[in-house]
């Protein structure tokens, strides 16, 4: 086993990661950025390395850099978490080159899964079904609306390189196709240094159900169920559960096998998540596959006890899988509401600034995989991710129940969080019943708004009070225009 892992990441990721190299005796090195002097991830490591300025590209993606960084200190393998580098197959092969393991899967199955049209022409070799649509990226407007045609109306463009919901237009009629075409391509360009897109036909009413699968290098691969995705702005996901509403167990055996099976074209190794649409009849086709560790992880970890950070360590290391498929069972249910700096009555607009006062939920079921505290800043540099509110019980209307407490009970003042929209949307008939369908935000959320009752005014009132008292020489130093009316700012709080 490894003695020591770098973390190439930041934020909560980096924190969840530290965590099990903890728990497994592992020395950790973080590394920082200007912007993240003060973070948790840079405080909690056993080491800490300064990798340059706040701009990603000059630290969290500088490669030269973080490769230097595991050099100086030691570490044997690098853990990039998710986002910046974790799905950069240069990257992973500059690790390798260095004589570092790269805790995720080979250059080349990553290559395969990056680019959503390669990742096509793949699983359709390896008789995985995927939307249809489009095989090769193409930017000309006379073949594209043939093929438009060809499918029907509507259409998704889709960013071949895509990630993060970015460089999606759907269009529902031919005029406003080859405009789609342009905007997508060029936000693609701007994101991701490619601007290539393609088509795929619009499914309508989906849920997103992926796949999360753990394969070694010794050609053992299994599943670990499904989670469903379908609540999400911007064709972001905001809440995660597990097991879905959707599947039966059938439906259940068959797209696992069929994750499997895409796992397997690819030459994949080690936790990769297989990303399904499902349509109302109970079709299922690939969209992607995310070649990391998935935001939405804890829930699977949940429902089966299975730790797959630790599984993620231990498959780079080169273990062989000691469990089999039928011995992978899940317990209960789990519910992720992800809680970032945003505003969700101003189109979920990022929100960062100074935590002012902070109260995590705690108790029985409850895991919040944070990354901030009280006096943070949250910076503007970056994906605004603060937290992963997880709860797990043993239904799904228990964890409905146990979600909204710990909605109720988690506090943080100073910037905007989801935190109220999100116990409205938990605390929904229609969530209630099961109708998470990817339209569910449009449909039943469309223009969302807080609504503060009259005990809330009182909380407010109360931690106004507190946080006055408290604040005396801070605020003196720090000068009161840095600080906002805290009834501005809080979320959802009651007494
Ligand atoms: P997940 O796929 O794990 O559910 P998201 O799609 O929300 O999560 O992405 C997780 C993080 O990774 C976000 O910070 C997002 O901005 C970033 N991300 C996702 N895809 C890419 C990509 N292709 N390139 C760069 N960053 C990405
Ligand atoms: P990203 O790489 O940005 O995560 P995905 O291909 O995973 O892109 O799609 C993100 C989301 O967009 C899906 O979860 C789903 O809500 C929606 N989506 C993607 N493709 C389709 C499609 N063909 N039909 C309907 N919705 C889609
Ligand atoms: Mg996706």
């Amino acid at each position: 086993m490894f003695k020591k892992i770098l973390i190439a990441n930041r934020g909560e990721i980096a924190l969840r990661v530290m965590a099990a190299c903890r728990e497994m005796g592992i020395a950790t090195v973080a590394v920082y950025s200007e912007a993240d002097r003060e973070a948790l991830h840079t405080r909690g490591a056993d080491e800490s390395v300064f990798i340059g300025a706040s701009e990603p590209a000059e630290s969290y993606l500088n490669i030269g850099r973080i490769i230097e960084a595991a050099r100086q200190t030691g570490a044997e393998a690098i853990h990039p978490g998710y986002g910046f580098l974790a799905e950069n197959a240069e990257f992973a092969q500059a690790c390798l080159d260095a004589g570092l393991t790269f805790i995720g899967p080979p250059p080349q199955a990553i290559r395969s899964f990056g680019n959503k049209t390669v990742a096509r022409k793949l699983m359709i070799d390896g008789g995985v079904p995927v939307v249809p649509g489009m095989v090769e990226p193409d930017l000309d407007p006379v073949r594209v609306a043939a093929h438009a045609q060809k499918i029907g109306y509507p259409v998704l463009v889709k960013a071949a390189a895509g990630g993060g919901g970015k460089g999606m237009r759907i269009v529902h009629d031919p005029a406003e196709l080859t405009a789609a075409l342009t905007s997508a391509s060029s936000e693609a360009a701007a994101a991701f240094g490619d601007g290539s897109v393609y088509l795929e036909k619009y499914i309508a009413r989906p849920r997103h159900v992926e796949i999360q699968v753990l394969a070694d290098a010794h050609g053992n691969i299994i599943h670990l169920f499904e989670r469903e995705c379908s609540i999400q702005r911007r064709h972001q996901k905001i809440i995660e559960e597990t097991p879905s509403t959707a599947l039966t167990p059938e439906l259940r055996r068959e797209m696992g096998e069929t994750a499997v099976r895409a796992a397997a074209a690819a030459g994949y190794v080690n936790a990769g998540t297989v990303e399904f649409i499902l349509d109302e009849d109970g079709r299922f086709y690939f969209l992607e596959a995310n070649t990391r560790l998935q935001v939405e992880h804890p829930i699977t970890e949940m429902i089966t006890g299975i730790d797959i950070v630790r599984r993620q360590i231990r498959i780079a290391a080169g273990e062989k899988l000691d469990l089999k498929q039928e011995q992978v069972t899940a317990r209960g249910h789990a519910i992720e509401c992800r809680i970032y700096a945003e505003d969700p009555a101003n189109d979920f607009f990022p929100s960062p600034g100074k935590i002012l006062y902070l109260k995590e939920p705690v108790g029985p079921g409850i895991r919040n995989d944070c990354g901030i505290y009280e006096g943070y800043t949250v910076p503007v540099e970056y994906d605004p991710i603060l937290s992963k509110l997880v709860v797990h019980a043993e239904t799904r209307d228990d964890a409905i129940d146990r979600m909204k407490k710990a909605l109720d009970e988690y506090v943080i003042v100073g910037i905007k969080t989801p935190n109220a929209f999100l116990y409205d949307v938990i605390d929904s008939k229609p969530f209630r019943e099961g109708k998470t369908l990817t339209s569910f935000i449009p449909t039943y959320f469309p223009s969302w708004q807080p609504t503060l009752p009259d005990r809330e005014t009182a909380a407010l009132a109360f931690v106004a009070d507190a946080m006055a008292g408290r604040r005396t020489t801070e605020s003196a130093a720090a000068g009161p225009a840095e600080i906002p009316l805290p009834w501005q700012t809080l979320g959802h709080w009651r007494l």
